[in-house]
């Protein structure tokens, strides 16, 4: 056996299941483009065939993929790690997907024996490269303990919330924070650009001070460098933006902030933009505006 399977391995999955073989945990793993697991297993991991093949080998299974239905497919579809799962094993849940849809999912691997906690994660690329991510756990709380080493591997910030679903709901919660601020770094950014300021000194000015957050320090230089590559790509921010509006919804409050956001990531989705980082949000307010922001070399 090994001692932990992840399946997954796109940007955020690839980098946590490299943390876990760095930190000499027998890992298995498992991708839909198998290419992506050959640096993998040259560090030391182990490829197998199929998510089931991931729960044959492995008590704890990781998954970080895009969506609910690809989570659906993952587990419950041909090959799926429900396939492979022996009773008292555990899926623990990267991805962020829908709360309800996460309560339901849950149940049916309850129903096989087994126990499941979505345990979304924030802190971007950097944060699974440096394995330092946010990670918001709903469920059982005794299925922590017997999976710290593998989260504290990935993570730095590991929170239990509540029951399963929770943590898919405080993931709902973290999304409308970052997207509501990088509306806020891209304005600001336009009308210091418009203004004729020094983008490099105004960011040194502010990011100490009550404005300062992880999109500006982060996020905020490359949108000036107009480096548009993606730590989180539109196509994935919008979908979780779907989400979170769903839940709103679910649940009768208005988020009139983050559903405008999420209008804006649509209308760069329909210029062809999907698969640019998120922070390119900008680029909305440029084409209103007729500025743009930063360099262009
Ligand atoms: P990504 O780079 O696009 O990777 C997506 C992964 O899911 C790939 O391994 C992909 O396989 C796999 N996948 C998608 N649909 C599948 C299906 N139907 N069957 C099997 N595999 C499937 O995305 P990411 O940025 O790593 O994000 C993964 C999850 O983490 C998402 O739920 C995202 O919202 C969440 N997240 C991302 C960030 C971030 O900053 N990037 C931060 C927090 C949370 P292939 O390689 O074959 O395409």
């Amino acid at each position: 056996m090994a001692d932990i399977g992840f399946v997954g391995l796109g940007i955020m999955g690839h980098a946590m299941a490299q943390n876990l073989i760095k930190e000499g945990f027998d890992t298995v793993v498992w991708n839909r483009t198998a290419s992506k697991a050959d640096d993998l297993v040259a560090l030391g991991g182990r490829a197998v065939a199929s998510p089931g093949d991931v729960a044959r080998e492995a008590d704890i299974v990781m998954l970080c993929v895009s969506d609910t239905a690809d989570v659906e497919a993952v587990v419950f579809g041909p090959n799926g790690v429900s396939s492979g799962i022996s009773p008292g094993s555990l899926i623990i849940d990267h991805s962020t997907i829908s709360p309800g849809a996460t309560k339901d999912l849950a149940l049916r691997v309850n129903e096989l024996d087994a126990f499941w906690l979505d345990a979304p994660i924030s802190g971007g690329s950097e944060g699974a490269v440096n394995g330092t991510l946010s990670i918001m756990i709903g469920g059982d709380v005794s299925q922590i303990d017997r999976s710290t080493p593998y989260l504290e591997a990935v993570g730095s910030t590991i929170t239990h919330v509540g029951p399963q679903g929770a943590g898919q709901l405080v993931k709902a919660v973290n999304q409308i924070l970052v997207v509501v601020n990088q509306l806020a770094v891209s304005e600001a950014l336009l009308l210091a650009q418009a203004g004729g300021l020094d983008l490099e000194a105004t960011l040194s000015a502010v990011a100490g001070g009550a404005a300062g957050s992880w999109m500006l320090s982060n996020r905020g230089p490359q949108m000036i460098e107009r480096d548009w590559s993606p730590g989180f790509t539109i196509d994935l921010q919008q979908k979780d933006l779907r989400l979170v509006l769903a839940a709103a919804n679910d649940l009768g409050v208005p988020i009139p902030g983050t559903a405008l956001v999420y209008q804006m990531y649509r209308a760069l989705q329909n210029q062809g933009l999907g698969e640019e980082g998120n922070h390119a949000l900008v680029k909305a307010l440029e084409m209103m505006s007729g500025v743009e922001v930063g360099s262009h070399d």
